[in-house]
């Protein structure tokens, strides 16, 4: 098997220019003659479907849930990340891509983060266009804070509800195009598989989850925003139903994963309570802004927090980080704090935990500044947890959050099967080995806004032979791996007159060559 990641020659910060000036147009009255399968309508996905909607395609969203509002997106707490330098700090398109680059240490494509950086300016605009309420400043200029990783502020959020009031943005756009009739949406329904025919994906298997009818729909191009993976280590801060079968079914049929093994642990998590757990709850990392990590000297202290005297605590990020402090990136703090604990110096019943903590915020800026920024976490780890984090710190310990890696995408978002897109955490490409705080959301709607219909226009206007032999869509049946499918859909690609060999390619040295081998095998 051959891949090719399709990234546009020359300077980084010319690429995406250069790959739209190169893009193939499809005119607006031939734009209604393609229809395009989203599946997913969290960040990326609702904000594909309505983008290409709003573009003129004919768009079938589907989604396991009973509305787009539930895709997990809305747990997202911290902030989204942009290079606008607001605060006149230094920042810039080459720091932010520097940062995530560095950030995940050097495993992602320079290319598709160099886009990333470039559009995260469009993506505020457009969110701000669409009503999402970014805390402001005094003076009414959007406020900005800090993530791990990062010596800028360049994190714009919503209290801690940034992802929620994201989605709702989102879905109003999604809402407007079903509407206007440009987008139908499916809710309740499962994508069971991935309809592959000659190679090019052509529609997917659903099943209703209210009646269990099992019917294909055929299209043009199948774009997957079903979301991560990380459940698959059961207790995870991911809601339940983040479930990864969507890019399984679609492996399964042969779209390539890139470094699957690539997860992220974050740092500050409730510590595990029991073992009728289902899942486990994150503390944004936001509040590493204002909260101090520490855990006692001495091993197995019993002490109270606030019994232990400054003297006798360790704050081992600080002592151990001292220009990042406790804004140390997500893999290196849950190292460090796995460490300590693994030393015998953890805090709580389990010994697995160390104390995240605001006193010295609240006796610096007050309690109500700590309110205003955090009132809604902090009241969520008080009704789990029984304790009042204005009177005693955090208990937190590191737990799987987020996967880094997924299927495989070239530059333009499409996996190695012709037609099959995949944006969002669903895809591998952006965010190397670690990825930065706030950089999540900053992606969803990166790919979905602009990067995903960006390339939708290299397909080529379908004739009217190929229409008429399309898949009927009613059909019951899940197709048979050797069943050939009417050559139906074609989306036209140009290949590469070289395209490099899996083994050879420069750019498949962020795929997981191991899971390569294996599909070649
Ligand atoms: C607790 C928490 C807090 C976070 N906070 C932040 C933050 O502050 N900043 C940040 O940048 N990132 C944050 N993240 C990460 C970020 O929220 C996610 O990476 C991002 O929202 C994923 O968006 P998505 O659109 O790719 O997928 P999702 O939002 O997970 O959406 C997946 C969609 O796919 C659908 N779907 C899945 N499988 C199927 C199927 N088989 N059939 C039909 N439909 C299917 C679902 O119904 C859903 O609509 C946080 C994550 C967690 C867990």
């Amino acid at each position: 098997m051959e891949i090719n990641a399709k990234i546009p020659p020359g300077k980084l910060a010319e690429k995406w220019a250069k790959a739209k000036s190169t893009y193939k147009l499809v005119n607006p009255s031939n734009k209604r003659k393609y229809d395009v399968i989203v599946v997913g309508a969290g960040l990326a996905g609702a904000a594909t479907a309505a983008s290409l909607g709003e573009l003129g395609y004919n768009v079938k969203c589907f989604v396991f849930h009973d509305s787009p509002r539930r895709a997990h997106s809305i747990a997202a707490q911290g902030g989204i990340n942009a290079a606008k330098n607001y605060q006149n700090d230094g920042d810039s398109i080459q720091r932010l891509f520097y940062d995530t680059i560095k950030g995940g240490d050097y495993r992602a494509r320079e290319g598709n983060v160099y886009r990333l950086a470039e559009l995260s300016v469009s993506i505020i605009d457009q969110a701000v266009a669409q009503g999402v309420p970014f805390a402001r400043e005094y003076g009414g200029v959007l406020e900005n804070r800090s993530f791990g990783g990062v010596q800028v502020s360049r994190t714009f959020y919503a209290r801690g509800q940034t992802g929620q009031q994201l989605l709702l943005g989102a879905f109003q756009a999604l809402e407007r195009q079903i509407a206007l009739g440009t987008v139908k949406m499916y809710n309740r329904y499962d994508m069971l598989d991935l309809v592959v025919v000659d190679g090019h994906a052509k529609g997917i298997v659903t099943r209703n989850l209210l009646t269990g009818a099992v019917e294909s729909h055929a299209a043009d191009a199948v774009v997957l925003g079903t979301g991560g993976y990380v459940n698959v280590f059961y207790l995870s801060t991911n809601a339940k139903a983040s479930n990864a079968t969507a890019i399984w079914r679609a492996h399964r049929r042969g779209a390539l994963f890139g470094n699957p093994c690539y997860t992220q642990i974050h740092p500050t998590c409730i510590p595990q309570a029991g073992d009728f757990q289902s899942k486990l709850t994150l503390m944004s990392e936001s509040l590493r802004n204002d909260g101090r990590i520490w855990v006692p000297k001495a091993k197995a202290d019993k002490r109270a927090p606030g019994d232990i005297p400054e003297g006798e605590r360790d704050y081992f990020l600080e002592r151990k980080y001292p220009s990042f402090g406790n804004l140390a990136p997500r893999d290196i703090a849950s190292r460090a704090s796995k460490e300590v604990c693994d030393e015998g110096q953890g805090i709580g019943p389990s010994g697995r935990g160390v104390y995240l903590d605001f006193a010295d915020s609240i006796e610096r800026l007050g309690r109500k500044t700590i309110e205003e920024r955090y009132a809604n976490l902090f009241e969520m780890y008080h009704d789990i947890t029984g304790e009042d984090p204005y009177r005693q710190p955090m208990r937190i310990y590191p737990a799987p959050h987020y996967s880094m890696g997924g299927l495989w995408v070239d530059y333009n978002l499409m996996s190695n099967i012709p037609g099959l897109y995949v944006i969002g955490e669903a895809n591998f490409s952006d965010h190397g080995a670690n990825r930065l705080g706030a950089s999540a959301l900053m992606q969803g709607l990166a790919d979905g806004t602009l990067s995903c219909p960006s390339p939708s226009a290299t397909t080529s206007p379908r004739s009217s032979a190929r229409r008429s032999a399309q898949i009927a869509p009613s059909s019951a049946r899940l197709p048979s791996r050797s069943r050939r499918e009417p050559h139906a859909f074609f989306l036209q690609r140009e290949r590469a007159a070289s395209t490099p060999s899996i083994g050879n390619s420069a750019e498949s040295c962020g795929t997981s060559a191991g899971w390569l081998e294996a599909r070649k095998g």
